[in-house]
């Protein structure tokens, strides 16, 4: 416009819808898209306090929970951080079973808010032993630890971790830790039951399973971990339990993300009318199916392999690919990105250049993720990785099976 060099993007526009494969954000369909299109109205209006009402009404059926929901406009870390200091005293003693990335990431945020953390070492490939978790709990006689947090879906690993096991696992030797769970990459893709699964705290977000732009987030919290708030001494502000149960949102400290919740009363009903939830949580077992097949037909001539080598612990939300050694995860998604518009996720922290992900969570079908299978098959092809060639042809035919 002043006559300066025009903008000019940073990679070739190709045409064509961009495929979306990446674990979160995630695609959001266009009906959801429209709802969040409104002009802005006070968030006391009565018309949106009836949506916001039904919108919690509809999350606690997702959450499988009949406690309170406490929302936060932030991205899940907001809500990872709320889970903390709500519920914990300074120097509180923290179990964390390893992970990957995420637990980690959750860890060092203990570190800094003042928590002590313990670590249940694992490898990252295999998942984190229930036994070496009930081993750790078991020891804890004085009951020093006062919370397990755990992270249900490893979004970098790309591997479950079965929370109601870890319910178990401290019934048995009956702690009375609070049982903090991160859904934030299983929450509307794969079963989650806070209730029944004991979960005293869990942690969402907008923008993965909910199928929403990024914006907010939320715990869930039970009768156990409100009477930990109350005798938590930990300073907060913004993520005050307390604060906001004299709220009418009975959330929210500031202002509410009004058209999120517009978003979310047209994600729910998609879930939850439209589909229906065990349609949805089977779509994306079979999603998950097709791409495992795809990349362990690849992995025949030595080509990337599942990062998952435990069948147990395989994620329905996301697939991890280890690259053969010596070729680097970020040159073929470049190639996947430039020459074909597909967009993949990267390896987090220590897997960086490593591994990419194919996230196939949300709003997606067969067709969308064989297009981002081909073209990784493609990259794979022009990039100079070795593969057995057909892995598509492969989840082609899982896909035809399981039709
Ligand atoms: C994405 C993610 C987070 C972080 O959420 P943000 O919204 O990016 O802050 C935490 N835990 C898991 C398991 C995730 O997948």
């Amino acid at each position: 416009m002043d006559g300066s060099t025009p903008h000019k993007p940073a990679r070739p526009t190709a045409r064509g819808r961009l495929f979306f494969a990446n674990p979160g954000p995630t695609n959001i369909p266009d009906s959801v898209l429209l709802a969040t299109a409104r002009a802005s109205m006070d968030f006391n209006d009565p018309n949106f306090l009836a949506v916001y009402d039904a919108c919690v009404a509809g999350l606690k059926k997702v959450l499988k929970t009949e406690q309170h929901i406490f929302f936060y406009t932030a991205s899940g870390h907001g809500a990872w951080e709320a889970s903390l200091v709500n519920t914990l005293s300074p120097g509180d003693l923290v179990l964390i079973p390893e992970t990957g990335y995420f637990s980690d990431s959750w860890a060092k945020m203990c570190g800094t808010l003042g928590f002590e953390v313990q670590m249940v070492a694992a490898d990252w490939r295999r998942g984190c032993d229930i036994a070496a978790i009930e081993a750790a709990l078991a020891a804890d006689t004085q009951h020093r630890i006062k919370a397990v947090c755990a992270v249900h879906n490893e979004t970098a690993a790309g591997t479950r971790l079965p929370i109601e096991q870890i319910r178990a696992a401290m019934d048995r030797v009956n702690h009375p830790a609070l049982l903090m769970a991160d859904t934030i990459s299983s929450l509307g893709s794969y079963d989650f039951r806070m209730d029944e699964w004991g979960v005293d705290v869990c942690v969402g977000g907008s923008q993965k399973g909910l199928m929403l732009p990024t914006g907010f987030s939320f715990n869930g919290a039970s009768e156990k971990a409100l009477a930990a708030h109350r005798a938590s001494t930990h300073p907060r502000h913004y993520f005050d339990w307390t604060e906001m149960l004299g709220r009418r949102h009975k959330s929210f400290v500031g202002t509410v993300p009004i058209t999120l919740f517009y978003g979310l009363q047209e994600s729910l009903r998609l879930m939850l009318e439209e589909e229906g939830l065990e349609n949805v949580f089977a779509r994306h077992a079979r999603l998950a199916a097709g791409v495992r097949a795809a990349v362990q037909h690849w992995s025949g001539n030595n080509g990337p392999q599942l990062f998952c080598q435990n069948p147990e612990r395989w994620s329905d939300s996301v697939t991890a690919i280890l690259m053969p050694e010596g070729h680097n995860a970020d040159d073929l998604r470049r190639v996947a990105l430039e020459r074909f518009n597909v967009s993949l996720g990267g390896g987090l922290g220590k897997l960086g250049g490593r591994v990419f992900r194919i996230g196939h969570l949300g709003d997606l079908n067969e067709p969308m993720v064989i297009g981002a299978l081909g073209a990784v098959e493609m990259a794979m092809e022009i990039a100079g990785v070795p593969h057995a060639k057909g892995g598509v042809q492969v989840a082609l035919e899982v896909y035809a099976k399981s039709a």
